[in-house]
């Protein structure tokens, strides 16, 4: 009987939090702790629609902050 391993069929994906950041024109938001499905291979993250849903609006909002620069919390966003 032949034994099918999952793993040698998909990415394993694990979750994780990252920080990524975004360039809106000349200026630099970075959003930290935003939970993601990391690769298990090669360390790519992921996002779910939900939280690139998310992470759109808190970019609107920085976008209106005139700010060269940004740091926020996902969670806090
Ligand atoms: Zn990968």
């Amino acid at each position: 009987m032949q034994d099918l391993t999952p793993s040698l069929l998909f990415r394993e994906m694990r979750d994780g939090i990252t920080t990524i950041p975004f360039l809106i024109g000349e200026r630099v938001a970075v959003i930290k702790d935003v939970p993601a499905e990391i690769c298990s291979e090669c360390g790519e993250a992921y996002m779910k629609s939900s939280v690139v849903d998310r992470i759109e609006s808190v970019l609107d909002r920085l976008e209106e902050l005139h700010s060269e620069m940004s740091v926020v919390h996902y969670e806090a966003a």
